[in-house]
């Protein structure tokens, strides 16, 4: 285990500071400031499908002066039978400074990373249900970038909580941050099981979570992750739980509307709420950019 070398596993390794410092970077880096030349290259490796994650992690090694790498996993050598360990060994051998990894296996990210020899840094782009700790990242740059402070908000996630690991990592961040009130909706069977842990509220319709909130984040339903027979028919779920102009009428005035993305219109957020001028939607995407940028000068400090 090499302990000086950095790695993005999840929220909670990250200690305070380290987490304002890369929502701070983020921001300057999307207001102009000048990105560093970083002398490594980076490989992504996706074991899951992505289309945002994957280029903005590509684009963001670009921007840093890095060089990425793809690696087509349906053409790699772990489908000759090798070992993502002895894959990425392999990849480390070879001068790869970077890694990043999106893969379903929970606990694969840690496990890998402890392997890892000095200096080779891995960054978890998803797992499993687990962690997405890069998006929620970029979600509250998004927010502070424009001039929101999650401190003190009422923010609502709404959707299938229980598969989403954006809502597994964005439960981390959000309290760390002050957020005053966390709002939990959705379908019985896609809310977390058990008791809600203290601060979050589970909130049993999409009208009581939007209520007066600041902050509105719709989720997809991960169907990747459930039983076929589990998956809710569109056009209801849309009927009881798709985000539609009318519930911003309840909420706060300023309140503005996230989503991770893919989205699916008509489903869980309606096309003009999607499309509207609350959407912070395509700010999140551009914003992802930036904080894969400073998350990549985090790693490589020296
Ligand atoms: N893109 C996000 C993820 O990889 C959200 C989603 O797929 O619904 O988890």
């Amino acid at each position: 285990m090499n302990d000086a070398t950095r790695h993005l596993i999840d929220i909670d390794r990250l200690s305070d500071d380290e987490i304002e410092t890369l929502i701070n970077r983020a921001c300057a880096l999307a207001s102009g400031a000048d990105p560093g030349h970083l002398d490594a290259s980076v490989a992504n490796l996706f074991f899951e499908p992505s289309t945002r994650t994957r280029v903005s992690f590509e684009l963001a090694a670009a921007r840093v002066g890095m060089q990425p790498i793809n690696i087509e996993m349906a053409q790699a050598s772990t489908t000759k039978g090798e070992s993502l360990e002895d894959t990425v060994a392999t990849l480390a051998a070879m001068g790869i400074g970077c890694l990043v990894l999106r893969h379903a296996e929970i606990g694969l990210h840690a496990r890998l990373a402890a392997a890892l020899p000095a200096g080779v840094h891995l960054v978890n782009a998803g797992e499993g249900s687990r962690a997405h700790p890069s998006q929620a990242l970029l979600d509250a740059a998004t927010l502070r970038a424009r001039g929101i402070e999650p401190a003190g908000l009422k923010l609502a996630v709404v959707g299938d909580v229980r598969h989403s690991r954006v809502a597994a990592s964005g439960l981390r961040l959000w309290p760390r941050l002050g957020v005053e009130e966390l709002r939990l909706a959705g379908p019985a069977d896609l809310l977390p099981a058990g008791q809600p842990s203290p601060g979050v509220i589970h909130c049993s319709t999409l009208e009581e979570a939007v209520r007066d909130a600041d902050v509105v984040m719709m989720l997809r339903i991960q169907h990747e992750r459930m039983d076929r027979s589990g998956w809710p028919d569109p056009a209801a779920y849309h009927a009881d739980w798709g985000l539609k102009s009318e519930h911003l009428d309840v909420a706060a005035a300023n309140c503005v509307v996230m989503h991770p993305g893919p989205i699916n219109r008509g489903v869980e957020i309606a096309a003009e709420v999607a499309d509207g001028d609350r959407s912070l939607i395509l700010e999140q995407v551009r914003m992802g950019v930036f904080m894969r940028m400073a998350i990549f000068e985090w790693l490589l400090k020296r």
